[in-house]
């Protein structure tokens, strides 16, 4: 089911994946994700300096079919083996997420946080690098974060709650840091199946 298997895409370079061992697998197997202890999920993501170029464009149409097969609410780069400064925030509820709010799929392109609330609350997330784990992560509640738009139009925001989470998480990606690095107690971290029974239907 994978679009980026596709025979049709498989001449573009930039659908491919650069990870051989996870070539040809379908997309919708967590396995074609990098995973945790993937080299290019610490390394330090590189800007990106044509926004309008193939290889961007084409990059964030490859993301956003593959956080919507994975039924995630955001995906970096790094985490489809592309080490470039771009992730997708796509919340909306579904199985992984029930109490997400609702926004239309969006491109972040050389993202930057310009002020963070000094407060800080604690919330379950997931990733899809670290699949049927979710850790209690404290994230800023409210943050003005800086942006390129997929039309390559600077944007400047205010985000809260959850949203503000998911950027501060997929940030976080580009930085080499995931979320089990930002944990206060290896207590904050617990199995997918037992966080379903204790807190999905909360
Ligand atoms: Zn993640």
């Amino acid at each position: 089911m994978g679009i980026i298997f596709k025979p049709s895409l498989q001449n573009e370079p930039i659908v491919r994946l650069k990870d051989p061992s996870t070539m040809n697998q379908p997309i919708n197997n967590i396995f074609t994700i990098a995973q945790l202890g993937n080299e290019v999920l610490r390394q330090q993501a590189t800007e990106v300096k044509n926004i309008q170029g193939d290889e961007c464009q084409g990059l964030i149409k490859l993301m956003m079919e593959a956080v919507s097969e994975a039924g995630g609410v955001g995906i970096a780069a790094p985490q489809i083996y592309h080490s470039k400064r771009i992730f997708i925030m796509c919340s909306k509820p579904n199985t992984r997420y029930p109490n997400a709010p609702l926004m239309p799929p969006t491109a972040i392109i050389n993202p930057e946080i310009l002020h963070y609330s000094p407060e800080k609350i604690k919330d379950w997330e997931g990733c899809l690098s670290v699949p049927s784990m979710r850790g209690f992560v404290p994230r800023h509640n409210q943050i003005t974060v800086r942006y390129v738009d997929q039309k390559g139009l600077v944007q400047q925001k205010e985000l809260t709650g959850f949203i503000a989470r998911i950027f501060q998480h997929e940030l976080d990606h580009l930085n080499g840091i995931t979320f089990i690095d930002q944990l206060e107690s290896t207590k904050d971290l617990i199995s997918e199946l037992e966080w379903q029974k204790q807190f999905a239907s909360a």
